[in-house]
């Protein structure tokens, strides 16, 4: 475009804009929903006439006769293509120069990958609105959503997942900064998740890392305060133990780490490579089911067992597992279901004793429950894949999992940069 036409442009776009102000203008004691449709229609006016005059001038520019080819050689201009795109504002449709190579007989059209389009022709800002919203809904409801919002962006289902699929797994191979150093202590938590998936049940495990404070009300500014960060995968544990310790690691510096897991979560191993300075913290409420399933045995009378339970409560809380594993030794079970608990129990505790220094922890300010990372396995994983009825093969499933934790981490993420290319368009 010369600067004659832009500026031509310019002109009539003001004029458009001032003709629809004075024919539209609302009169005096128009209904409330007349008056807001009006704004909003003015608004995708202008959006759209920005991206059908702007957005064809762009794809239509061409950058020479010729331009390298992947195989080695030239490939020259052609002709222009047409494509319809994806866009914010709708479907736009321009024109690219294409170039053919007679070495490979390939050809391609340079404007999509200088436009960063994706999969069914996406801009990167309708692929990261179609992305966002793919994590919070099921993907059939993204279109409904989009339309409920007024929004002009429309795509198919099919399309849409492979649209949510690409940011995820570009999320996925390029992680997201850790969070600044602190000197709050820093807490991280483990647990895990069944998924349903097509190939039987898979454990999606979620990782969390936070500044843990007591006083932090129930209030969102007050939870954005603890600065949570989310990971969350259906790989190995392995993989996130090493992304949860690493990105607690660079918050806390060489400060002591809080490591609360039950033990069915994290087998404690790996942490010694990856968080050398720690204290490892046996979930206190886990401790306290193992506790509710020993005291019907110990005592079978029903007020007994449960004011045995609350007394090992307090007990755990106050002063630790010392009362815990001598009552365990000094049981004398009378029954063969008896005698199994506490070989069971006693074993189990005999190992933990050093993860359940409870009053210790709490003078240190460092959690005693996995209150944070159950809320993590909710938010991540069950609010998105727990619904009735969906099935997910793991590879499907890593990509959303990934975006979920990012946009929970972050929740003003631009999702732009992480936009997925699609391969060099060949015309057919
Ligand atoms: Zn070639």
């Amino acid at each position: 475009m010369t600067p004659e036409d832009i500026q031509h442009h310019q002109e009539e776009l003001v004029a458009r804009f001032r003709q629809q102000l004075k024919e539209g203008w609302p009169a005096p004691g128009t209904d409330i929903n007349a008056l807001e449709d009006f704004g909003a229609r003015l608004g995708r006016t202008i959006q759209e006439e920005i991206s059908e005059r702007v957005l064809p001038a762009e794809a239509e520019r061409k950058e020479g006769n010729q331009v390298a080819c992947p195989c080695g050689g030239r490939a020259f201009y052609q002709r222009h293509h047409a494509l319809t795109l994806v866009t914010l504002a709708g479907r736009v449709r321009v024109r690219r120069p294409y170039y053919h190579c007679a070495a490979c007989k390939q050809g391609q059209c340079p404007a999509d990958t200088r436009l960063r389009l994706g999969a069914g022709h996406t801009t990167p800002a309708a692929q990261a609105q179609l992305a966002l919203l793919s994590a919070l809904v099921p993907y059939g409801q993204v279109g409904d959503l989009l339309s409920q919002l007024g929004l002009p962006l429309t795509l198919d289902l099919k399309q849409t997942e492979r649209v949510a699929q690409g940011v995820g797994k570009q999320l996925q191979g390029a992680s997201l900064a850790p969070y600044g150093p602190t000197t709050q202590t820093v807490a991280v938590g483990f647990d895990g998740v069944m998924l349903p998936t097509r190939e039987g049940k898979k454990e999606a495990r979620v990782g969390v890392i936070y500044e843990p404070d007591r006083e932090a009300g129930r209030t969102q500014a007050a939870a954005g305060g603890l600065r949570t960060e989310y990971c969350a995968t259906t790989g190995s544990r392995a993989s996130l133990v090493r992304e949860v310790c690493a990105r607690a690691s660079a918050r806390a510096g060489g400060q002591v780490v809080a490591v609360v897991a039950d033990g069915a979560a994290l087998d404690w191993v790996d942490l010694d490579a990856y968080l050398p300075s720690r204290v490892e913290i046996l979930d206190f409420y886990h401790v306290l089911e193992r506790v509710g399933e020993i005291a019907p045995l110990l005592h079978p009378e029903a007020p007994a067992a449960a004011a045995w339970r609350e007394a090992m409560r307090g007990e755990l809380e106050d002063w630790g597992p010392r009362k815990l594993l001598e009552t365990l030794r000094e049981w004398e079970p009378t029954t063969a279901a008896g005698h199994e608990m506490r070989r069971v129990q006693l074993g189990y505790f005999e190992k933990q004793q050093d993860r359940m220094r409870y009053p210790e922890y709490r003078r240190r300010g460092f959690p005693i429950g996995s209150g944070a990372v159950e809320g993590a396995c909710k938010h991540v994983v069950c609010e998105r894949f727990g619904r009735s009825g969906m099935y997910w093969k793991r590879e499907t499933a890593e990509p959303v999992l990934r975006l979920r934790a990012a946009l929970l981490t972050q929740r003003r993420l631009d999702l732009r940069p992480f936009a997925a290319l699609k391969g060099m368009a060949a015309p057919a």
